[in-house]
């Protein structure tokens, strides 16, 4: 990764770069549902409006929606970028990852800071692309609001469902905009329809297109009844102007259906309505406010970003429709000892609650760690408090991100964002604050990684520096694993997908310049217990002339799919060393990492520590450490362990000619068709498949479907591999 001009400002100290001391890495439980905190009702109010002036938002669409497009265009438009960058030149701003570039999709989320009047917008990438989600998620946690993009011919796209309902999950406050309004066959009122009747939005539009395809010449502001039209080639010039006379009767029906909209929200429109009275602008625009922050409508906006055209008006609607930071619910957390609840209230005033959401490496500076705040405040040359770590780390500078420019600035407060350099432990879903306010924000769930691949250097000096990378990519990324298999040592990558490895192995080369060749993907098989099992654990070894026992009793028992690992112990406090207490649980998480029988990780499994015997003299932390983790597998062993796979959910859309052989494909594969829904000129096919039998896929679609068909894939569910085992 390259940060334009970062050198000035970051100099060429090597702060924060990890080395790569161990592997462990702290795999995530399974799909725990994400649960989204409910951000509440808004009550609002016209003074709100003003009160808070920084927005923090994503934008969510399509692979090829234009997103980037229109993220540049915004840049632009804001006066921070000098020139547009064109997604086809390999320009642009946003995506600067060489890796992105070469494949003209943007995937990570990283945060970008415009000025747009009066108001700061922070703009936090999001990527389309599903072997992603868990970038997806990542930024749906830390923003406040989003921009859903369309594009005018492909509209409602499978992919952009799953988006649209993870943003659902999390409660997110959405606007649209209705891209590609130039291209042949775009349809802006066929786009309202399929968002209503596939994702369930209400959209309402503030503005209508002019004309369309090749004829695509401005759109009319609903609010305002004004023309606007983009005067010159860059489009930073608008002209509004009295609406046409043949246009006048179609801009009044769509205006009245946005007063119908807004009226149902409120007494005070209806009331003008009935006493045939103009409504007045900032009414409207107040109503839809609310509706849009308790998601009951979904203000609608209409461009062609490539021809410049209906950008401003939408980051216009992003300050007016989309709430500022101080205007959600407080956040909850939880006491990092006691698990008892805590809510963090959005206040500059109050301590510092932050939370880490993306951590990058930069060559130069090392270790970059996005923060966004959700409380109080943190300076740079401060040491802030990591809840998770429960260890100190200094800020040795703190950064906002501009598209070609970073910044220094000295804090960052409640509902901002910023960059911290410095942190060496931080990794991503992190709380930090203040050591006196103790609270961890709930983690963000990540997907498991379901595929893995062998990677060797190309030569043997190569691999210390291998391993490195392999460390670094992994804090950047939670859904990135990395191991050395014990017994052959080879290296061991593990990620969501085929393309998410791929890009990452690039970026090994490219950017880090480690030349790494990888076999042949492989599913990460996951391992569980069949049955509830007891065993009791003695240890006793002499060790440098001191004597080390321990003796514990386990119970293993199976959870039900889906729940995740956990280790609870009923012995009594009191009858338990604290430290010999850790050292257990320390073990069995250990343990749940390295398997049964051969090595994948542990799912579903409970284990009790029912019994422990301390001997005064003789009981070490490390004999109960050791007695754990063979405890763990021998009472695992004798307990029926099972072999699970993770099952893929693919969708595919394909035209209709092709449904009987896509089906069959699906099926030979092992798969099982849900869902057959049937569009005007397609078919969308919904599946369950083992992952195992879907390499290649893509190649055995495009040949079935003359490459008319595309599907998309995304990790379901681990279920039992009757196969294996
Ligand atoms: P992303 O994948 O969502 O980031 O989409 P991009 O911004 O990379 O755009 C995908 C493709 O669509 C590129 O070739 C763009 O030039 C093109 N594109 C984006 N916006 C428009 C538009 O308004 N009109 C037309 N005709 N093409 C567009």
């Amino acid at each position: 990764m390259i940060w334009p001009q970062s050198a000035q400002y970051l100099g060429r100290s090597r702060d924060g770069i990890p080395l790569c001391t161990h592997n462990q890495h702290q795999i995530p439980q399974p799909s725990a549902p994400h649960l989204s905190q409910p951000r509440g009702r808004v009550v609002g109010s016209r003074a709100k409006l003003m009160a808070d002036n920084v927005r923090n938002i994503g934008i969510m669409a399509h692979i090829d929606a234009g997103k980037t497009t229109t993220t540049e265009r915004m840049l632009f438009y804001s006066g921070k970028s000098h020139r547009i960058g064109e997604v086809d030149e390999g320009s642009a701003t946003m995506d600067w990852m060489q890796q992105e570039q070469d494949r003209g999709i943007t995937i990570t989320s990283a945060a970008t800071t415009i000025d747009w009047g009066d108001h700061r917008i922070n703009i936090i990438d999001t990527p389309g692309h599903v072997d992603f989600t868990a970038e997806v998620e990542r930024s749906l946690r830390v923003l406040d609001g989003a921009v859903a993009i369309f594009c005018a011919v492909g509209r409602v796209e499978p992919q952009s469902e799953t988006v649209w309902h993870q943003a659902d999950e999390y409660d997110v406050p959405r606007i649209a905009y209705v891209n590609k309004m130039d291209r042949i066959g775009a349809d802006f009122y066929a786009a309202l329809q399929e968002i209503e009747a596939k994702l369930g939005a209400h959209p309402v539009p503030l503005a209508i297109p002019i004309g369309r395809e090749s004829e695509f010449e401005g759109t009319i502001d609903l609010i305002t009844m004004e023309e606007l039209r983009w005067s010159d080639d860059d489009g930073r010039t608008i002209e509004r102007v009295a609406i046409r006379d043949e246009l006048r009767e179609e801009a009044e029906q769509w205006r009245e259906k946005l007063i119908d909209a807004v009226s149902t929200y409120s007494d005070e429109i209806t009331e003008h309505v009935l006493a045939d009275e103009p409504v007045p602008v900032e009414l409207i625009r107040d109503v839809l406010r609310t509706a849009t922050l308790n998601r009951e409508l979904l203000p609608t906006l209409v461009g062609a970003s490539l021809r410049n055209v209906g950008v401003q008006p939408l980051l216009d609607a992003v300050v007016a429709f989309l709430p500022g930071p101080t205007e959600l619910p407080p956040i909850h957390g939880k006491h990092p000892k006691k698990e008892t609840d805590v809510e963090v209230a959005r206040s500059r005033e109050k301590p510092a609650v932050g939370m880490v959401f993306k951590i990058q490496s930069d060559r130069e500076a090392g270790s970059l760690s996005f923060v966004r705040m959700y409380s109080g405040s943190i300076k740079s040359g401060e040491a802030v408090y990591n809840h998770n770590k429960g260890k100190r780390e200094r800020v040795n500078r703190l950064l906002r991100m501009h598209a070609n420019r970073t910044e220094q600035i000295d804090r960052v407060s409640a509902g901002e964002i910023a960059v911290v350099v410095g942190f060496k432990l931080a990794q991503t879903g992190d709380t930090i604050g203040s050591e006196g306010y103790p609270v961890v924000l709930e983690r963000i769930q990540f997907p498991e990684p379901v595929i893995s691949v062998a990677i060797e250097p190309q030569t043997l000096s190569e691999r210390d520096r291998l391993k490195q990378v392999l460390e670094l990519l992994m804090r950047e990324d939670p859904t990135f694993l990395w191991k050395e298999d014990a017994d052959t040592g080879e290296l061991i990558i593990s990620g969501m997908g085929e393309l998410h490895l791929e890009v990452l192995v690039g970026r090994m080369t490219d950017e880090y310049k480690v030349n790494a060749r990888i076999g042949n993907p492989q599913v990460t098989y996951r391992e569980s217990v069949g049955r509830e099992q007891r065993h009791t654990e003695h240890f006793s070894k002499v060790l440098g002339g001191k004597e080390n026992e321990a003796e514990l009793t386990l119970v293993v028992r199976p959870r039900e799919r889906g729940a995740g690992n956990s280790f609870r112990s009923s012995v009594a406090a009191d009858a338990l060393p604290t430290e010999f207490a850790q050292a257990i649980e320390r073990s069995i998480q250990g343990a749940f990492l390295s398997g049964i029988k051969l090595g994948y990780p542990c799912v579903d499994i409970e284990v009790e520590l029912v019994d422990a015997k301390v001997d005064e003299e003789r009981s070490t932390a490390f004999a109960f450490e050791a007695a754990a983790a063979i405890g763990f597998d021998n009472a695992c062993n004798a307990a029926d362990p099972v072999l699970l796979q993770p099952v893929m959910k693919l969708t595919v859309v394909c035209p209709k000619e092709y449904l009987g052989d896509v089906i069959g494909g699906i099926t030979t594969r092992g798969g099982i068709v849900h869902a057959v829904d049937s569009r005007e000129l397609t078919e969308v096919i919904s599946a369950d498949a083992p992952l195992k039998a879907m390499f290649g896929y893509s190649t055995s679609l495009r040949s079935a479907t003359q490459g008319r068909g595309t599907y998309a894939m995304e990790f379901s569910h681990f279920a039992l591999d009757e196969t294996r085992g």
